[in-house]
């Protein structure tokens, strides 16, 4: 049995985040989970419930997606829990001193059917969660909350971790043990085990209460864009649209039972409708609907739900000793302190506002010229930045989308994947998945044959599965009790095409792939000792490096010439076109990143504001104003469907550490074209060395001044997004 306490924190924030599905295109998510095989509980059922079984079959015993019932879970978590508990107090009353083997490594070793449990508990909840599941999970997201403050508030226990820490014997541990003794012993203080009892409790009782809202706050969000939708009748709504988006309007209507061209309510389904539609007025409709997502003053609206959250975080930190939530959710990130957040964020914005205006002025220019008397508002962005992008570059993304077959798009990472860390992908037929269209690869040594992993893909858009793309761990690396094989999974929401017809995909979600498998490399090239420390169980504004780093590979022209095919003719891309991508990389970066950045923003100004009572829509309003927020935009992600800051507490004053991550993967890929290319053997060795194989081993900025000789420097990012000169 393994697992830990700290992976548990991490687990159960994934839980909730899962269950809210937020994990946005290219704004996602690595999820710490991870689990290992293990021993039943001691409770079992007269039918064995699966979810508690060891997990049978090959490679080490394989998570029984062909298995699970709804019924399961609620019992399953139950007796999990339990088990657990009593694991922990078994180790907390030890008579024998306590030591690292006899505390923290038990603690690395307890909890194993619990972390398979909350696995594939976590996999219903992101991708096949109905509404019976939605009812489990209202009912156990409080109790889980409750069972992890059970665990940190466990005093005995944390006497013991103490003990260890302050140790003088604690000097003889190898680097990895002594940072794990650290990570555990930080962990306790931050989840409040010096409080006395009174905080104590009213600490669980925010926690469990704070549970609760996350929950609702996402199944409100899903709920709206499960429920609403924009119906097209005639032929004439569809001006604009190519012919793809028509299939899919068309395809969605079916699944709704309707007739016509369906516009779902979410991003996928949105950002190409206001991107492609000739007709303004639907674009409006369209964009006030997606917008107002959480925010319709009915059974659904998340208003009343974020000034409580905020209330209780604000009363949390209090508690545990920080001045505001922000304070205690950076303590220890890279950036330490919301002021250095804050300092980044403030360095990038001013440019990337500048650059919005030149973009509008463009785009008005555009209008102007074609006659349309129009002034250009949020619903025009996307449709006149798609025409100047077309004017400019002679770009069309849909001239591109040919060559973009998913299938040659996975055959690209697997192939880059090779070429960086000689691993080699082979189909594993004989591992059970959730739903027919989830399949398997085997990840072995190229050179030496050895085992190292699987690698699930479920690719495709289905009801129940949340909208967006993520990295998945289903059991982490690590060698506590020996070898075993490490689980991951990429997730994301192409809509399958007709039988036999390649998926056609568009640059953006060619990217978006690119960086999810990011995340799966950072799993599968861990190599450390403790299931804590392992893979993406890395600081939250770290984390998204090693992803967004990947998406460096695509535009490579090895992967290009022997991946980007057209679908018909076979023909590698022409060069003309990639250079026109090329041309065109910093096109529209000031809308990207002011639409991100604002809503990073307004994440930690809510997060520093104390415990004042906030009414979210006076104070999004306030902020945009204050910060001279350009009208023509709008939030990425406005504060009633905020998934990232309120479906858990896992991005909560952490929406900053997408930029925080992109300034060191704008500065690390420097390190290869410095070198002899992006794929230069000696510094993807260096990669791999310090910073896809060492989890959190080590201190991010020291494992980036090995690979890189220096910290990194912003330099990279400005020029990438082509600001300031
Ligand atoms: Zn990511």
């Amino acid at each position: 049995m393994r697992a830990s306490i700290t992976r548990r924190f991490l687990l159960l924030i994934v839980v909730s985040l899962i269950a809210a599905g937020f994990l946005d295109l290219r704004n996602v998510d690595a999820l710490s989970v991870a689990l290992p095989d293990g021993r039943a509980a001691d409770t079992l059922p007269a039918d064995p419930n699966p979810l508690l079984s060891a997990w049978e079959g090959p490679y080490g015993g394989v998570p029984p997606f062909d298995r699970v019932k709804i019924e399961y879970f609620k019992p399953a978590l139950e007796a999990a829990m339990a088990e657990n508990l009593s694991e922990i107090d078994k180790i907390a009353k030890d008579p024998a001193a306590p030591t690292f083997q006899n505390t923290i490594v038990a603690m690395e070793r307890a909890g194993s059917t619990f972390d398979r449990v909350t696995t594939i508990y976590g996999v219903w909840g992101s991708t096949m969660a109905g509404p019976e599941f939605q009812t489990v999970q209202r009912e156990m997201a409080p109790k889980l909350a409750a069972f992890g403050d059970q665990v940190t508030q466990n005093e005995p226990l944390f006497k013991r971790i103490e003990a260890v820490y302050n140790s003088p014997e604690k000097k003889k541990l190898t680097p990895e043990e002594q940072r794990l003794t650290w990570l555990y012993y930080t962990n306790f203080v931050r989840s409040g085990a010096k409080l006395d009892a009174k905080a104590k409790a009213r600490l669980s009782e925010i926690n469990q209460q704070l549970a609760g809202l996350f929950t609702k706050f996402s199944q409100n969000v899903l709920a709206e864009e499960t429920d609403q939708f924009i119906l097209l009748k005639e032929e004439a709504e569809l001006a604009g649209l190519p012919q793809s988006l028509r299939d899919a309007a068309a395809a969605a209507a079916v699944t709704k039972k309707q007739t016509g061209w369906l516009i779902m309510n979410t991003r996928s389904s949105v950002d190409p409708f206001l991107t492609y539609s000739d007709r303004r007025d639907l674009r409006e409709k369209a964009w006030r609907m997606f917008i107002n997502r959480g925010d319709n003053g009915d059974a659904h609206d998340n208003n009343a739900i974020i000034t409580e959250i905020l209330q209780l975080r604000a009363e949390r930190a209090k508690l545990l000793g920080f001045p505001t939530h922000a304070h205690w959710r950076l303590e220890n990130s890279m950036a330490k302190t919301p002021e250095r957040a804050m300092q980044l964020m403030e360095a990038v914005w001013k440019p990337a506002v500048a650059r919005v205006h030149e973009e509008v002025a463009d785009m008005q220019a555009l209008a102007d010229k074609e006659g349309a008397k129009i002034k250009i508002e949020p619903w025009d962005y996307r449709y006149y930045m798609e025409r100047v992008r077309k004017a400019r570059y002679d770009l069309d993304q849909n001239e591109v989308k040919p060559y973009l077959q998913l299938d040659k798009l996975r055959e690209a990472i697997h192939w880059v994947a090779g070429e960086l860390f000689n691993f080699k992908f082979t189909p594993a037929t004989n591992v059970p998945v959730a739903h027919p269209d989830i399949h398997v690869w085997e990840v072995t040594d190229k050179t030496t044959g050895k085992h190292i992993g699987l690698w699930y893909f479920d690719p495709f858009a289905r009801a129940g599965k949340r909208s967006g793309a993520w990295m998945n761990a289903y059991r982490t690396q690590e060698r506590v009790n020996g070898e075993i094989t490490t689980i991951v999974s990429n997730n994301s929401n192409f809509v399958s095409g007709k039988p036999g017809e390649p998926v056609l995909i568009s640059w953006d979600d060619a990217t978006t792939m690119f960086h999810e498998f990011g995340h799966a490399l950072h799993g599968l090239n861990s190599s450390v000792k403790y299931p804590s420390l392992s893979g993406t169980a890395v600081a939250r504004d770290y984390v998204e490096f090693p992803s967004q780093l990947m998406e460096h590979w695509l535009p490579t022209p090895e992967v290009l010439n022997r991946f980007a095919v057209h679908y018909q003719t076979g023909k590698p891309i022409p060069q003309t076109l990639v250079d026109r991508i090329k041309k065109s990389a910093t096109f529209n970066q000031g809308f990207a990143t002011v639409e991100y950045l604002a809503a990073a923003l307004v994440d930690m100004k809510l997060h520093t504001a104390g415990d004042q009572k906030i009414d979210p829509d006076k104070f999004e309003r306030e902020t945009l104003t204050q910060l001279g927020m350009p009208k023509e935009i709008v939030l990425r992600h406005r504060l009633p469907h905020f998934l990232h800051i309120f479906s858990s507490d896992s991005y909560s004053a952490g929406y900053y550490s997408y930029l925080w991550s992109d300034v060191i993967t704008a500065d690390a890929f420097g390190a290869f074209v410095e070198g002899g290319g992006p794929y230069d053997k000696k510094v993807a060795e260096r990669l791999r060395k310090y910073i896809f194989s060492v989890g959190n081993t080590i201190d991010p900025a020291e494992g980036y001044r090995s690979f890189r000789g220096r910290d990194p420097k912003i330099e990279a990012l400005m020029k990438k997004r082509g600001f300031g000169g």
